[in-house]
């Protein structure tokens, strides 16, 4: 028994460094990191967190200050599974699958950097599965915010990405004209050549028939995934743009209960599954997802949040049995998850921004998360 003696939590809005678009949000001008942080009786402290795309932020720290802080305080922060469950239900009503789903996942990532810390133990080694060595790398890409860049500025993103040590890439797709898009698409595949990894993502623009034009044109540039061609909750459309259009398709940060992953495993036939801890349920939500799609043959990756997800991936990604120390190739590694690298720099107000080594993201290998906030750095922006 360890006993939750204070839950803190905190609301930041940080500015971006340029406005970044996509075909659904519209500009994003700043980004919202939501920080808690438990202290236990016994001394110890774990941080966890969620961010959202620069609105929202408000509501779920009113969440975590006036219902699951107050809810989880003098309740035993080593019963991480039976909290999660508990949490889950204190909120169905009002808020299942919503804002719940950030709120629960800030204190499911600081429960678990507890854990970690408490046991002595990383998040890759946690994560692992039983009778599964342990694996601290993963493939990694470029996930460009990037839809309202002229073809020069994105080109220009693509070659940053390259000479930043990255051999993979992902840009939004999604624009009113498929020329357009398809134009871009084209010029990118020329700029990275024809071995490294290619994603495309339209953020839901497109209605099915749409989604299969497009993946039809995209064909040719060999991409490795389409995400969210069309609204998450299609799953039935998924399947029948997959079939039909013949491209590979991705989805996951939009699924923010385990009953949608179980859906889209059921009825969309993807390929890649992309679970985001920050939103559907930390740590304990991104496993169980996990357990569904390697469970379905789908291939575990994840949005967002690099800093966190690169533990989690390289332990969970399918075949992470594979131990990933060479440059990497996709080729090699068919069935291993990918990291996004995402366009919100969280990590850069860590102790440690990412680290990529011969293209491969290298866990961190300390106790807990392995997530440490630069406090001094987030103070201006605190809200
Ligand atoms: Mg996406």
């Amino acid at each position: 028994m360890s006993t939750i003696d204070s839950v803190e939590s905190r609301l930041y809005k940080i500015p971006l460094a340029e406005v970044l678009t996509d075909a659904k949000h519209g500009d994003h001008t700043h980004f919202e990191l939501v920080t808690t942080t438990i202290t236990t009786a016994d001394g110890l402290q774990g941080t966890g967190y969620t961010y959202t795309g620069g609105r929202g932020g408000h509501a779920i720290l009113a969440m975590l200050l006036h219902d699951l802080g107050p809810y989880i305080t003098g309740r035993d922060a080593t019963a991480v599974d039976t909290l999660y469950d508990d949490m889950q239900w204190h909120m169905h009503y009002v808020a299942r699958g919503g804002v719940a789903s950030f709120a629960i996942s800030a204190i499911d990532i600081a429960l678990w950097d507890l854990r970690g810390k408490r046991d002595g133990k990383p998040l890759h080694q946690m994560a692992a599965k039983d009778g599964q060595g342990v694996n601290r790398r993963c493939h990694a890409y470029c996930g460009g915010i990037d839809l309202n860049f002229t073809t020069e500025r994105l080109l220009q993103n693509i070659d940053g990405y390259l000479a930043d040590g990255f051999n993979a890439v992902k840009i939004k797709v999604g624009q009113p004209e498929l020329d357009y898009d398809v134009e871009r698409v084209a010029a990118v595949r020329e700029r990275l050549g024809d071995e490294r990894a290619f994603m495309v993502d339209a953020n839901y623009a497109l209605d099915r028939k749409q989604a299969i034009r497009w993946s039809t044109a995209f064909k040719p540039y060999n991409l490795l995934w389409f995400e969210e061609p069309t609204i998450p909750d299609d799953y039935a459309g998924y399947a029948e743009i997959g079939d039909a259009g013949g491209v590979p398709l991705a989805m996951g940060e939009n699924l923010h209960t385990i009953h949608e992953f179980e859906m889209a495993m059921a009825q969309s036939a993807l390929s890649f599954v992309q679970p985001d801890a920050s939103n559907c349920g930390g740590v304990t939500g991104w496993l169980r997802a996990a357990a569904l799609g390697e469970a379905a043959g789908v291939t575990v990756c994840s949005h967002g949040m690099q800093e966190l997800h690169v533990s989690l991936v390289a332990a969970r990604g399918s075949d992470a049995s594979v131990q990933m120390t060479s440059p990497a190739d996709p080729a090699d590694y068919p069935n291993v998850g990918w990291l996004e690298v995402h366009s919100f720099p969280i990590d850069t107000y860590t102790d440690r921004p990412l680290v990529v080594e011969n293209s491969l993201a290298v866990a961190p290998d300390v106790p807990g998360t392995g997530v440490n906030f630069d406090w001094d750095k987030l103070y201006p922006h605190l809200q």
